[in-house]
């Protein structure tokens, strides 16, 4: 079994939140075991908690389209969300929640071992930008130990609103490129002086 089956496996058992008891299937993600770069939403809806997978409502339709836009597929990506489990009435992850589920995402990380990560929404933003918000830091990326972190707006948020939809859209367009260059990253040597430093921001 692989190791992503095996993690599966654990996280279907875990009782940590409350909400365990009222979801129909636990939402992992999905994607490939060696996948390049890994998108994290927020958290299972409706559609999600009744089939087990990220990201396959009207949210999850818009992304395979903006997917499409840099002819990628799903399979050749992983997407998952920051909590593994739906919350009633679709409401925003709970700290605790987000706390409890985080070993879960840290281990599908260590495993997948992406050289980058899109992060959609606020929720996922928030780990790896933490402290800005999602204006301003929207389709720029961080480079951090070897990883290129990039925030984009959720899906969810940007499909019914004009400007956020144009945004989301032309944020993926970047990706390409942050993509190449990740996959060099650990080619590049750091210089003495950047090495020194711990987040290196730059313009896409
Ligand atoms: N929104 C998310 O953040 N994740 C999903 O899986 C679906 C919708």
């Amino acid at each position: 079994m692989s190791a992503l089956s095996e993690l599966n496996q654990e996280i279907a058992l875990c009782r940590k939140c409350d909400i365990a008891r009222l979801r129909t299937k636990v939402v992992p993600g999905e994607g490939a075991e060696n996948a390049t770069v890994m998108f994290i939403g927020e958290a299972p809806g409706w559609h999600e908690d009744q089939q087990g997978r990220p990201f396959v409502g009207q949210a999850g339709q818009f992304l395979d389209r903006l997917l499409a836009s840099i002819n990628l597929k799903r399979e050749q990506v992983f997407i998952t969300n920051v909590i593994k489990t739906r919350p009633p009435d679709n409401r925003d992850p709970l700290p605790t929640e987000i706390q409890n589920c985080h070993p879960w995402l840290d281990r599908q990380i260590e495993i997948i071992k992406p050289k980058m990560i899109v992060t959609l929404g606020r929720y996922s933003m928030a780990r790896y930008f933490p402290g800005k918000s999602i204006s301003k830091v929207h389709g720029t990326a961080v480079k951090k130990d070897g990883v290129i972190y990039f925030a984009m707006y959720h899906p969810a948020a940007a499909l019914h609103q004009q400007s956020l939809r144009k945004d989301i859209e032309a944020d993926m367009l970047k990706i390409p490129k942050l993509l190449a260059e990740a996959v060099n990253v650990e080619e590049v040597k750091p210089s003495s002086e950047e090495s020194g430093k711990q987040l290196n921001m730059f313009e896409v």
